[in-house]
């Protein structure tokens, strides 16, 4: 009996190990060509660029040389990319209707030579990009503003917008509409009104600090609005969302995380969006953040030709674990002009929902979320596995598509 316990225990593990033989053999590949890529080509992209702007180690691990050394013409990128004439024209073209910029990091991670590869297209505007389809506010944010500053969509939570500006900015970026062509930090009058409205909300428990990208500003600046906030008895947690761990790691500083150490319970939610993001500096600043007692989360956006594939997203959710960041939501891309070429359908982003359980484990497993147009909120998007059911019975399916009954 033992026997053939073990025997069908093995037939078993046969055939989980068959299920995931393919993407075994992708993740090796792709790990070896990630490190390569960064051993290899980002080394030799970092050693340019500070030839080119006559910078040391120091300098490129001083965020704010990162930032008074971004990248935001076509002129200077020429001088990395093999750009065509052409090309440099419709960068410019496209400068005129969107900024864009990177940081000397993230061109650092780039491929110089295919502007299709996934880090190019989140930085690198594209002809695409002229397409006027969607909306410059499809999520009506100007109409969920009770208070300078503020959005509330929901009953106990809301976010306060203290900065339009980013370290770099997106392609994909899907609140386009507060990326303005100058880097703005709200005044304080403004914050003062938007602290003012949460004193006088009591059911606000959550309150979520974002831009633009919060961590822009100066560590005293956010701390006297992070302080101010948790000054308030009725706020029970503060979250801040950040890409910069991503696109400028080294703005997360000892400084920083011993000032946001003070003030839990404080979470941050980053955007990860492809594993040639994690690198050895980002990874180091989300141990940072984790190490200050921070719980991080990740929040990717579906993206055409960055994510939009089941081991891309396999990959990346299990490579953020290892650096201690959970994979939280993943978007539905919203509809928003300039970003249309980035779109997906939600059955693209079902089916690679629906692969991920049972592929891996649930930890690894965000909420697909959709949000619905005209600010009504997050919808939650499931693969169907209730077939029917009634007061006597259900019948589901597994990740396997067995199906199973369970009978009241
Ligand atoms: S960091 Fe966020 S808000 Fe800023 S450009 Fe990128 S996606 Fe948009």
């Amino acid at each position: 009996m033992e026997n053939e316990k073990r025997a069908v225990s093995l037939q078993r593990a046969q055939e989980l190990h068959e299920e995931i033989r393919d993407f075994l053999t992708f993740k090796k590949e792709y790990l070896m060509d990630m490190s390569m890529r960064r051993d290899v080509m980002s080394r030799q992209h970092k050693k340019d660029l500070l030839a080119y702007f006559d910078a040391t180690e120091s300098d490129w691990n001083d965020w704010h040389w990162q930032l008074k050394n971004r990248i935001s013409s076509a002129e200077v990128l020429k001088h990395f990319m093999h750009l065509t004439e052409d090309q440099v024209s419709l960068l410019n073209e496209i400068s005129q209707k969107y900024r864009w910029a990177t940081t000397p990091y993230y061109l650092s991670l780039m491929d110089y030579e295919d502007l299709t590869y996934p880090i190019d297209r989140m930085a690198i505007p594209s002809a695409e990009e002229l397409n006027d389809a969607g909306e410059l506010d499809p999520m009506h944010e100007e109409y969920t503003n009770p208070a300078a500053c503020i959005t509330r969509r929901y009953p106990n939570r809301l976010i306060i917008n203290v900065t339009s500006s980013c370290a770099m900015f997106c392609r994909h970026c899907q609140r386009r509409r507060r990326i303005g062509e100058t880097d703005q930090i709200e005044p304080n009058n403004r914050i003062q009104e938007a602290i003012d409205y949460i004193k006088a909300t009591p059911e606000i428990r959550d309150v979520l600090i974002t831009g633009g990208d919060p961590l822009m500003l100066p560590d005293e600046v956010l701390e006297s609005i992070i302080s101010r906030v948790r000054a308030i008895e009725h706020v029970e947690i503060i979250r801040i969302g950040t890409r910069l761990p991503v696109t400028m790691p080294q703005r997360i500083t000892p400084e920083l995380t011993q000032m946001l150490s003070k003030y839990h319970p404080l979470f941050i939610n980053t955007q990860f969006n492809h594993p040639g993001e994690i690198t050895q500096e980002a990874a180091k600043a989300c141990t940072m953040l984790a190490d200050a007692g921070i719980p991080l989360g990740n929040q990717m956006v579906f993206l055409k030709g960055i994510n939009n594939d089941k081991y891309i997203v396999q990959l990346l959710n299990e490579q953020l674990l290892k650096v201690r960041v959970r994979p939280y939501y993943i978007f539905h891309p919203k509809q928003v002009k300039g970003t249309s070429h980035f779109a997906i359908t939600v059955e693209e982003g079902l089916s690679i929902m629906k692969y991920l359980r049972g592929h891996t484990s649930g930890l690894a497993i965000p909420q697909y979320i959709l949000n619905a147009p005209g600010g009504l909120g997050k919808i939650p998007l499931l693969p169907k596995y209730i077939q029917e059911m009634d007061d006597t019975h259900v019948i589901l399916h597994t990740w396997e598509d067995k199906e199973v009954e369970i009978i009241y």
